[in-house]
């Protein structure tokens, strides 16, 4: 983390850039991760929260994106920024702590949002499937598509059973709340990018094509692999927590 923050009387000088912030170019407060103590490692991280309409503050870059297009991306700078103390987040020296505590909390937010694309590409597959006719019959009945369906529909209910489970876990502040936040993502991205691909493939040509959703559902799947920590990360905080 390269990111610094220096208190300075009852204020604290916030120096550094963050890349890929979501929304980051259109919000008003912005909660930020800083060292307040480079020499205490992970123990010397705080969170601060800063309005954008603080001096100093800039939105460097607005990403362009392969998905997710309805959400803006940014690179945001802090130039000198200072905040008074009182925005300080909880105790100094305790950012780490708090962010690991936001991801058991957001991942299971990443599941949920890929069941609903998965959802909503099932429907769409379904529907499309109906109503295409080929070799005098619509193509769901062929039964590669149909098992095609059925393995979608059954992936999802599992993604989505085991997203609620997450959040219980998060709910009640269980001890296994990080294991099974991170199972949850990874279920659920991995099978929000499968079914979208298989979507687009029942639609065949017409898949591909912007006029119809799949293309976008694909690509907007891509991104729940990737973000709140990618799947391979997820697979490590499964494995310590077995190895434990
Ligand atoms: C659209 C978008 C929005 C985002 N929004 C935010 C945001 O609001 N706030 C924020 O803080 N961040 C945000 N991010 C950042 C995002 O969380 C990171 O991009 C993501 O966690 C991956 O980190 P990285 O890009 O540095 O990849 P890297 O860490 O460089 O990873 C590259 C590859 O190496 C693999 N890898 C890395 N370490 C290991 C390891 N130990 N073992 C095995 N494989 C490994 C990764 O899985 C990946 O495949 C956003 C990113 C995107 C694309």
């Amino acid at each position: 983390m390269a990111t610094r923050a220096v208190k300075k009387g009852d204020r604290y000088v916030i120096n550094g850039t963050k890349c890929f912030i979501t929304n980051g170019p259109v919000a008003n407060l912005i909660t930020i991760f800083a060292m307040t103590d480079a020499s205490k490692g992970v123990k010397g991280i705080s969170a601060f929260v800063v309005p954008t309409k603080t001096p100093g503050f800039s939105v460097a870059k607005w990403e362009k994106k392969m998905g997710i297009k309805g959400s803006p991306t940014g690179e945001l700078v802090f130039e000198d920024v200072e905040v008074p103390a009182e925005n300080l987040v909880g105790e100094e020296g305790k950012g780490f702590v708090y962010a690991m505590k936001t991801l058991d909390t957001s991942r299971p937010v990443i599941g949920a949002q890929a069941c609903g694309l998965a959802r909503g590409a099932l429907e769409q597959a379904i529907k499309y499937a109906k109503e295409r006719v080929q070799f005098g019959r619509p193509i769901g009945s062929f039964q590669g598509i149909g098992w095609m369906l059925a393995d979608m529909a059954a992936e999802i209910d599992a993604a989505r059973s085991l997203v609620y489970q997450a959040a219980r876990l998060v709910d009640e502040d269980s001890p296994n709340k990080s294991y099974l936040s991170a199972c949850s993502k990874l279920v659920a991205s991995d099978v929000a990018m499968r079914v979208t691909t298989n979507a687009l493939q029942i639609a065949g040509g017409y898949g591909y094509m912007r006029e119809y959703p799949f293309e976008r559902m694909m690509r907007d799947a891509k991104i729940t692999q990737i973000y709140e920590g990618t799947n391979q990360i997820m697979k490590l905080v499964i494995s310590r927590e077995l190895l434990k």
